[in-house]
């Protein structure tokens, strides 16, 4: 039983590269308040480079139409783009195709399970989905470090199933308690949902102990991976788990496209969550049959184009290797955590020793609201993200009520960190 990931270490990105990168990105050489733009601000949204921008573009200009309906040949040609970014994205996290559900972003993926679920619970659906049904003693847990995305859909789904929402606290290093993580997930346990890297913290949780646990008592795994897919290799088979979320945006994708992975015995069996259009095989006035999965969930006119740039960002991540990206970003992220822990008066948010974390780290200044911390960074172009982080009981859990939040991507440069670095030391000066 592994509980603490190994850091491993391979040929980080060279400097020569990451120059090549950079130029890739457009908003990269831009100034703000007129000096040049040192973003770290990856984990709210990714910049995007060329090759995804005119993925897009291209799809508009050559490919448009709506999918999965119509003889003609545009139809066919977007189709096709569609069903080869689906497939795109399924090889990049190591699953079918067809366990790959397109939705607007991985706050929508969440909510999808909870409401399918749901629907399972009024009884909707066939056999098969009995299983998921949820009911008074049943418990459903997370942890205390959730963003609110993978928290409140829980809270609802128990509220109107009756079952109970349980979490798995964290350490004052921002690490999980483990020790009594056979008490908490049990025999009631029916859904066990964590993320697999805190965007607050930026440890990357220990995956392996957590499914292993939820497979003795048979409940369902649910992952947040949207820290994660873009900044390690993810191959969800492995990991073992049932569902999986992402979002494209933060992985140099468009916005307005996430990804759901279910494993497909559990797709086959959960009812729809959005009804309509494109997802059904016979509709009479008085019911309809549905489409099998991925198509039963994704009812309406299809984000198309997003899809399409979404396949070129993954590939844009795979020709420069997400083992070299993780690298690069836990250099980063020590680089971040080690000059932050020097300054006075800055106290890092969760750093428990030897722990693999991605490149991001949020911390607090003494006596300084974070958001005088942002726009005084903000005025040398310097993009960092101040607030709860939408992690409001983990930031209650720690003691503070905001932070101040760095992330880094594969573009960003050591420099940039060092020139971050002086700036937070001058916050504490200048308010000190
Ligand atoms: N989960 C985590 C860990 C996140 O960092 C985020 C976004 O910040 C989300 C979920 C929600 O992602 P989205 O707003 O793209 O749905």
């Amino acid at each position: 039983m592994t509980l603490i990931p190994p850091v491993t270490r391979l040929d980080a990105l060279s400097d020569v590269e990451i120059r090549g990168i950079r130029a890739d990105f457009p908003i990269l050489s831009t100034e703000v308040n007129g000096a040049s733009l040192v973003y770290l601000d990856s984990g709210a949204t990714s910049q995007k480079p060329v090759q995804v921008l005119d993925a897009e573009r291209s799809f508009y200009e050559r490919d448009n139409a709506a999918v999965h309906r119509g003889a003609h040949t545009l139809a066919a040609l977007a189709t096709e783009s569609f069903e080869d970014a689906r497939s795109t994205v399924a090889r990049f996290v190591g699953v079918r195709e067809d366990e790959i559900v397109w939705t607007s972003n991985a706050t929508e993926g969440i909510n999808l399970i909870a409401y399918a679920m749901s629907n399972a619970s009024l009884g909707r659906g066939d056999e098969a989905s009995a299983s998921l049904r949820l009911g008074e003693g049943d418990e459903i847990v997370v942890t205390e470090m959730e963003h609110h995305a993978n928290l409140i859909p829980w809270q609802e789904l128990a509220a109107r199933t009756g079952a109970t929402l349980r979490y798995i606290p964290v350490h004052d290093d921002g690490s999980l308690v483990l020790d009594d993580l056979d008490e908490i997930v049990n025999e009631r346990t029916r859904v066990l949902a964590f993320t697999h890297v805190s965007n607050v913290l930026g440890i990357v949780n220990p995956v392996d102990v957590l499914v292993a646990r939820a497979r003795q008592v048979g409940a369902l795994t649910v992952l947040d991976a949207c820290q994660s897919a873009p900044h390690l290799a993810l191959d969800l088979v492995a990991l073992d788990v049932d569902f999986a979320v992402f979002s494209g945006h933060k992985m140099l994708g468009p916005t307005g496209v996430g990804v759901l992975y279910g494993r497909g015995a559990l797709l086959a069996a959960l009812p729809p969550f959005l009804t309509g259009g494109s997802m059904i095989t016979t509709v009479t006035m008085e019911k309809a049959e549905y489409l099998e999965a991925p198509q039963r969930f994704e009812a309406g006119t299809q984000r198309v184009s997003q899809t399409v740039a979404l396949a070129a960002a993954v590939r844009y991540l795979s020709a420069v290797g997400m083992d070299r990206i993780a690298e690069h970003e836990a250099r980063l992220g020590e680089r971040l955590v080690a000059g932050l822990a020097e300054i006075p008066g800055v106290r890092v948010l969760g750093q428990p020793a030897g722990t693999h974390r991605v490149g991001l780290a949020s911390f607090d200044v003494a006596g300084v609201h974070s958001h005088d911390v942002g726009q005084f960074l903000d005025d040398r172009g310097i993009a960092v993200r101040v607030g709860h982080h939408c992690a409001q009981p983990l930031h209650r859990r720690l003691g503070v009520t905001a932070s101040t939040r760095a992330s880094a991507y594969l573009y960003t440069t050591e420099n940039e960190v060092d020139e971050f670095l002086a700036g937070v030391a001058d916050v504490t000066t200048f308010f000190g």
